[in-house]
């Protein structure tokens, strides 16, 4: 592996990389605090180049490469240990769901001061997100993994992305403590969604309305990309995320809104497009009776009244 290929091979893809790296992406277009370990700066002095893809700071006034940067946050202690770290990380993930972006237009001067202002705190509650505890309330009811999934641990909400078709971040919808589901201000849902795993080589697109379901289905079917629209209303969004020769399971909850909204969405695909309705409410049930008539229904409804309580 020469120097030259690794270059080659991380050019693009900064935004990506800080991400793996726990940085804040607002790094490319502004200055953010330091994350290098030995330096604990007052004002944010940290900053990427978004055209060379270098970094600099007061602490490291000359810059460096992606490469150092992975060096500087000490996951690597030379040139060839950074470039495997990062090809480990940047290339092995087939079935794994893509980095979500924040783009420069996130937050725009054309926007009004309302939402710059909502938009900021959707980037602040992001910011300090951290993965979802185990045995978390909701994951344990659902008996599914936390994919794509953030967890806000001052206000103890589940946090999920919300994409456009590029993967740019276009806002968040929270499950709070008492499950109830809601965007946040700031968010445009319509047309956008959550993608659950990676369609890029998928003959089949699935699409469901809701995140758990989603979860469910992709777990159940060997990790088939899932759409989430964030409600029935919003199924339309598959035309902007299915690709051409793709095609497209909508997996409807078992009510008359979603099965009417799974074909009329549906429709649109022609040939293509397809309504799967489930046995029993939704996904996450028919998911959960996989379990059948085992202890482990008890026990994962004590293991929920135990998290309940703590
Ligand atoms: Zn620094």
């Amino acid at each position: 592996m020469s120097r030259y290929d690794i270059l080659k091979d991380i050019a693009g893809k900064s935004d990506v990389i800080l991400d793996l790296l726990g940085i804040d992406q607002r790094a490319r277009y502004t200055h953010v605090h330091c994350p290098l370990p030995n330096h604990d700066d007052r004002h944010p002095s940290f900053r990427v180049d978004k055209e060379t893809e270098r970094f600099y700071c007061t602490c490291t006034p000359r810059g460096g490469s992606m490469l150092d940067l992975v060096i500087g946050m000490q996951h690597a202690n030379n040139f060839s240990a950074a470039a495997k770290w990062l090809r480990r990380r940047l290339f092995s993930n087939n079935g794994v769901s893509r980095q979500i972006i924040v783009s420069s237009n996130f937050v725009t001067r054309s926007m009004s001061k309302q939402h710059v202002a909502d938009r900021n705190e959707i980037l602040r509650v992001l910011s300090h997100c951290v993965d979802v505890p185990l045995f978390h309330p909701y994951i344990v009811k659902k008996g599914i993994l936390p994919l794509c999934a953030k967890y806000e641990p001052i206000l103890k909400n589940l946090v999920l992305p919300i994409h456009d078709n590029q993967y740019q971040l276009q806002g968040i919808e929270y499950i709070d403590r008492q499950d109830n589901k809601f965007c946040v201000d700031g968010t445009i849902k319509t047309g956008n969604g959550l993608m659950i795993g990676n369609p890029d080589e998928s003959p089949v697109l699935g699409v469901a309305e809701g995140w758990s379901t989603a979860v469910s289905i992709h777990l159940a079917l060997g990790g088939l990309p899932i759409l989430v629209t964030f409600g029935a209303a919003n199924l339309d969004a598959a035309q902007n995320f299915a690709k051409p020769g793709q095609d497209v399971w909508f997996f409807a909850d078992n009510d008359k809104i979603g099965v009417d909204s799974a074909k009329r969405a549906a429709c649109k695909f022609g040939e293509a497009g397809f309504v799967l309705t489930s046995s029993l409410d939704d996904f996450n049930e028919d998911f959960s009776a996989l379990l059948g008539d085992t202890h482990f229904c008890s026990i994962r409804e004590a293991l929920h009244k135990v998290r309940l309580d703590k």
